[in-house]
């Protein structure tokens, strides 16, 4: 059965003519797509729960646009992310441009090497001469200050703000990230099954949505809905197909029909049956 909300959000991608709905990265709750349907968090609590819902119908179609990373203990996006000194794990760091001194083999922070007009080695006293040929400059590199070495980037480690989990890179879930497209011919059955059931239900029908039978072979037989009068009951099949519904949802219904003992039934046909079709429910005693 389809929630309240599934159902309203078939009605709004209806009345929009909404045909795909955008992913949109957002702090608080990871992946958003309000912003997309232009609807607020208000109206549809649970949104994202609702496109799932919709997706496993087959009325959305999700396609990987992007990943989201997100901590591997509790499902959270909600990371904050560290620079450490790859040597040592300290987090006393900071970016500067350094010099390597190639005749010695030491590296530091450029301003180290400042003594006077003249670049000077603070390791083996030695002054730099030309660059490229006895020394090296580097630019945005991490020095650390605990270790007071020069790395070329920084470890980089998640803290998870929901949890306090800390993970590397390499230990964070990639959640994908889809685009839902909005399968229309898909859309209008669920809306026209609700339409029609609630439209008889005011004109005093009893209406039961979906319904089902326990037919002579045993088995349950499903309908889109059935509506009750005296004491026969008539059963309705609501069936959709781009290129008109065939004869076989005709036999598909007559063969549940005939199961169940039902006199006739009907076949609401999106957006049309095909000629075969029709001919074929006429001698069935099927209403199309
Ligand atoms: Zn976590
Ligand atoms: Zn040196
Ligand atoms: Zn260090």
């Amino acid at each position: 059965m389809a929630s309240k909300f599934a159902d309203m959000l078939i009605d709004l991608l209806l009345k929009k003519g909404v045909k795909e709905i955008e992913p949109k990265l957002d702090y608080d709750y990871g992946v958003s797509y309000y912003e997309s349907l232009g609807i607020s968090r208000d109206d549809f609590p649970n949104l994202n729960d609702i496109l799932i819902e919709l997706e496993r119908k087959g009325i959305l179609k999700g396609t990987k646009v992007g990943t989201i990373p997100t901590c591997p203990n509790c499902g959270s996006h909600k990371l904050i992310l560290r620079l450490l000194c790859p040597i040592c794990d300290s987090p006393n760091i900071r970016r500067v441009e350094a010099i390597h001194h190639i005749s010695c083999n030491f590296t530091a922070p450029s301003d180290m090497f400042s003594s006077g007009e003249i670049l000077r080695c603070p390791n083996c006293g030695k002054p730099l001469r030309a660059i490229g040929v006895d020394y090296n400059k580097y630019q945005n590199v991490i020095y650390c200050e605990n270790c007071k070495r020069v790395s070329i980037s920084p470890k980089l480690i998640f803290i998870c703000s929901d949890c306090g989990e800390s993970m590397s890179e390499g230990e964070l879930d990639l959640k994908p990230l889809l685009r839902y497209e909005v399968i229309e011919e898909r859309l209008l059955k669920p809306s026209l099954e609700r339409a029609i059931s609630e439209g008889l239900e005011r004109r005093g029908v009893e209406v039961k949505h979906p319904s089902e039978a326990i037919g002579a072979s045993g088995l349950t037989q499903r309908f889109s809905l059935s509506v009750k009068g005296g004491d026969s009951e008539r059963f309705i099949d609501i069936v959709e197909s781009s290129e008109g519904v065939g004869e076989e949802k005709v036999l598909a219904l007559f063969g549940k029909l005939f199961d169940i003992s039902a006199k006739g039934g009907v076949l609401v046909a999106i957006p049309r049956a095909t000629q075969e079709a029709k001919t074929l429910a006429k001698s069935l005693n099927i209403e199309i």
